[in-house]
């Protein structure tokens, strides 16, 4: 089934000058991209968009990371573009990823790795309506 998710190109990756590189790697999977911005999230976007991390011990430095630098964030369309997409980053950790994933390629720490991905469709739906109106999904 033909399905949206969305994905965030994180700081890691704009500060080495990987985005090219990643979103060459997304469009060679077969994902479409029908929505993209690049951006500087505020603190309060990022405690938002993490906020389910909220309790956990990482979260103020996750959210400092994820402000540290640009962002671009995309609403991608693929058949399954949830679960594919998830298998196509890699495991959180990349040091656990496997070979040939982006995390594997290009994240360099737990933290620091490299893009994101929504973990189920209804989340999916949620975060690209965080960055997209519908009118920007094309
Ligand atoms: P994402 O939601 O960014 O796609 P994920 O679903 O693989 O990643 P989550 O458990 O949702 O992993 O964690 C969100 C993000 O928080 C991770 O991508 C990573 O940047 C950071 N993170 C997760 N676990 C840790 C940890 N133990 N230490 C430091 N940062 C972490
Ligand atoms: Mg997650």
């Amino acid at each position: 089934m033909t399905e949206r998710t969305l994905t965030i190109i994180k700081p890691d990756s704009t500060e080495k000058g990987n985005v090219g590189a990643i979103v060459a790697h997304l469009e060679r999977e077969g994902f479409r991209i029908v929505a993209a911005r690049m951006m500087r999230l505020t603190e309060t976007q990022a405690r938002a968009f993490y906020e389910v991390h909220r309790e956990r011990p990482f979260y103020d430095d996750l959210v400092a990371y994820m402000t540290s630098g640009p962002v671009w964030p995309m609403a991608l369309e693929r058949e399954n573009a949830v679960s594919y997409l998830r298998e196509v980053m890699g495991a959180t950790n990349p040091a656990e990823a496997a070979e040939g994933t982006i995390r594997k390629l290009y994240g360099e720490s737990i933290e620091r790795n490299a893009i994101h991905g929504s973990d189920s469709p209804e989340n999916a739906a949620k975060e690209i309506a965080f960055f997209f109106p519908r009118t920007e999904l094309v």
